[in-house]
């Protein structure tokens, strides 16, 4: 075995390889992460939002308080370390999708839990102005977005100023697996850990896992005298950007999953944003992208040891919440490689033995 051998690689620097490896230096490890420069990343094409009370119905997941608490430190602890900010606080005003909606918001507003995310307070006609609002909606609190092309940017740099990153293509099917180390693509470590993201399931040591990638298009834009002072989230949502603009999206398509953007991805967001803005003039589309959220049957990650091959790990699936969750999940993760702590059992890819 080649020594001094590395503790960890890691496959893809994806928001959540970028978050574990992180976590695993903090914690004193030698690491390694290989990526294709962002080939297929998600990540690069997510708006970043940052969500507690996500999906139709508003419920909440019960780890949310967790994964919110500890998310909004630790962007702006790496913000403050790479002197950049990466984590915007930003209000949200949400539109309801049809009168049903109200009903469960008022279901909501039942649980004292949610005091601190919701705001009681009735959208005024200013909060709508400019806006479509035929059901009317509600403000959410504690909630705002990532600038994740900039965070995966400044993790690039740090990872290479500190000789940490390979820049290639990982053949993920030659991976030997030792008593004592693995190797990959001639790179010896203790460990191995996936964090591929959609592409996990070419991964033949996980590709038996319930990954459900759901592709999503979006487009970025300028909407003059559009407010970045908050986020508007109704069948789809117009984000800031940190650099300026917005980013509307998303689309949602299960059979055809790729990375290009296609005519009728376009089509859909253009009169979608038309009919959120129906007064807007003078939008400006500067991008379209497309990228596969990596989803799974039951809405939780996917981490954990290969049930035969204990180095090798995966780290994934988290689905349209990786801004929200992965750093706490990466935490754990870390808790778990660097001192055998318990993994979260709602995430642990044991539950599916
Ligand atoms: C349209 C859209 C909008 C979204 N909006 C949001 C949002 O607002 N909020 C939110 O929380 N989430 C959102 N998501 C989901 C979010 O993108 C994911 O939860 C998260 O970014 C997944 O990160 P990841 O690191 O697991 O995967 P990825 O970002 O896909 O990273 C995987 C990396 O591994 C690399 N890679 C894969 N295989 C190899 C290999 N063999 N060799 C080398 N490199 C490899 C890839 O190129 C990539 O760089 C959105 C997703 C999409 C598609």
């Amino acid at each position: 075995m080649p020594d001094p051998i590395l503790d960890t690689l890691i496959v893809g620097q994806g928001l959540a390889g970028s978050a574990l490896a992180w976590h695993l230096v903090e914690a004193g490890q030698r690491v390694q992460v290989v990526d294709d420069g962002h080939r297929t990343s998600s990540s690069k094409v997510a708006a970043g939002l940052v969500n507690p009370l996500a999906g139709m119905r508003f419920n909440r997941r019960p780890e949310v308080f967790d994964w919110l608490a500890y998310a909004e430190g630790w962007y702006d602890a790496i913000g403050d370390r790479l002197g950049r900010r990466f984590f915007f606080p930003t209000p949200m005003l949400r539109l309801f999708r049809s009168t049903a909606q109200q009903r469960f918001l008022d279901r909501a507003l039942t649980d004292p839990d949610n005091r601190t995310l919701l705001d009681t307070r009735q959208p005024t006609q200013a909060d709508f102005d400019g806006l479509a609002a035929p059901f009317g909606g509600f403000l959410q609190h504690r909630t705002g977005y990532v600038d994740m092309p900039g965070l995966l940017a400044s993790i690039r740099e740090w990872l290479q100023s500190t000789n940490r990153l390979q820049q290639r293509e990982s053949a993920v099917d030659t991976l030997q697996v030792h008593a004592d180390h693995v190797v990959l693509d001639g790179t010896a470590a203790r460990q191995v850990v996936f964090c591929e993201g959609a592409r996990l399931q070419r991964n033949p040591r996980f590709a038996d896992l319930p990954l459900c990638p759901e592709k999503g298009e979006i487009l970025e834009l300028q909407v003059p005298g559009g407010d970045s002072g908050r986020i508007v989230n109704g069948q789809y949502w117009l984000v800031p950007r940190a650099g300026g603009g917005f980013r509307f999206g998303a689309t949602h398509e299960h059979q055809r999953i790729d990375t290009q953007t296609t005519p009728a991805g376009h089509e859909e967001l253009t009169r979608g944003l038309r009919d959120m803005l129906p007064g807007a003039e003078d939008i400006r589309v500067e991008n379209h992208l497309a990228g596969i959220r990596p989803g799974t049957s039951d809405r939780y990650p996917l981490i954990g040891r290969h049930p035969l091959d204990p180095r090798v790990v995966v780290f994934n699936g988290f689905g349209a919440r990786g801004a929200l969750s992965i750093p706490w999940y990466a935490k754990q993760l870390t808790g778990h490689l660097v001192d055998g702590g318990a993994l979260p059992p709602e995430a642990d890819i044991a539950r599916f033995r």
